[in-house]
C-alpha cells in the first residue's frame, strides 16, 4: 500500500496544508480517506481529477468532507466526456443529505447521487476494491468512524476525529502505520469525547502495539513539536508528524 498525505491540517487549513485527506493506493486502486477544505486542489498533485476509485468519509464535519461539494461540480458538470459515473462514497448516515444541503442549490434533491454512489457506514468489515476495511465508531460529537485498511498482509489505521476510546485501541491493534489525530495539547485542552492530545495519541498507539505512529489533524494554532514530544514520551516506537505530500510505503 502507498499512503500519501494530501492534507493534514486540523479543524481548518493552514498556509501549508489543506484539511484532512489521505490517498491510499494498491493494485492501481485509489481510495481517498476524507476530503476536507482545500483537499481537492492538493489531490490533483497526486492523481488525475477523475482517477479516484472510492472515497471514505470518517464523519461529516466540514474539515473532513466539505470539498466533496467542489468535487460534485467537477463530476456533475465535467467539460469533456459528459457527466461522471457514480463513484462509491462511504460515509455516515445522512452523508448525501449533508452534502446536498452544504452545496445549497443542486439541480435536484438527488443530483449528488448521479455522480456519487453513497454507502452508509456502520461498524463492520467489508471490501473496497482490493482493500479489506474495518470500521469502528469513535468518540466525537457527531457519528464518526475510525478505519483500518488492510492489503497484502499490511495495515493502515486512521483514527478520524476522536477522544480516547477502547474501540480505537482495538482497531489499531498491531497496525503497521497508525495515522492518529492529535488536535489537542496535553495540559492545555481537555474536552472529553472530542479530540486526542499528543500524549493520548501516543498512549493509544502503545496500548494497540502499533508499529509506527504518524500524528495528524494538528490545528494551525497548536505547536506540533510539543504534541510530537508528548507522544514520544509514552510511545516507544517511531513517531513523526504528518506532512503534506509525504508518502509512505506500507
Ligand atoms: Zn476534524
Ligand atoms: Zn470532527
Amino acid at each position: 500500500m502507498k499512503l500519501t498525505v494530501v492534507g493534514c491540517s486540523g479543524s481548518f487549513p493552514s498556509a501549508e496544508s489543506a484539511c484532512s485527506s489521505y490517498l491510499v493506493e494498491a493494485d492501481g486502486f485509489r481510495l481517498l480517506l476524507d476530503m476536507g477544505n482545500g483537499a481537492l486542489g492538493e489531490l490533483q498533485r497526486h492523481c488525475g481529477l477523475y482517477d479516484l476509485d472510492a472515497i471514505f468519509l470518517s464523519h461529516l464535519h466540514a474539515d473532513h468532507c466539505i470539498d466533496m461539494c467542489a468535487y460534485f461540480v467537477a463530476r456533475y458538470y465535467r467539460h469533456e466526456g459528459g457527466r461522471c459515473a457514480p463513484l462509491p462514497v462511504y460515509g455516515p448516515e445522512g452523508t448525501e443529505h449533508r452534502l446536498t444541503t452544504a452545496y445549497a442549490d443542486t439541480p435536484s434533491a438527488s443530483s449528488m447521487s448521479e455522480v456519487f454512489d453513497f454507502h452508509t457506514v456502520k461498524p463492520s468489515t467489508f471490501e473496497i476494491g482490493p482493500f479489506t476495511v474495518h470500521t469502528e465508531r469513535v468518540r466525537h460529537p457527531v457519528e464518526a468512524y475510525g478505519i483500518r485498511v488492510e492489503h497484502g498482509g499490511k495495515s493502515l489505521t486512521y483514527s478520524g476525529d476522536t477522544g480516547v476510546t477502547e474501540a480505537l485501541d482495538e482497531l489499531a491493534r498491531d497496525t503497521d502505520l497508525f495515522l492518529c489525530e492529535a488536535a489537542f495539547t496535553h495540559g492545555k485542552e481537555s474536552i472529553p469525547d472530542l479530540h486526542l492530545n499528543g500524549r493520548e495519541a501516543g498512549e493509544t498507539a502503545a496500548r494497540a502495539g502499533a508499529r509506527r505512529l504518524v500524528l495528524t489533524h494538528i490545528p494551525p494554532w497548536t505547536d506540533p513539536q510539543v504534541n510530537l514530544r508528548h507522544a514520544r514520551e509514552v510511545f516507544p516506537g517511531p513517531v513523526e508528524l504528518a506532512v503534506p505530500r509525504h508518502t509512505y510505503e506500507i
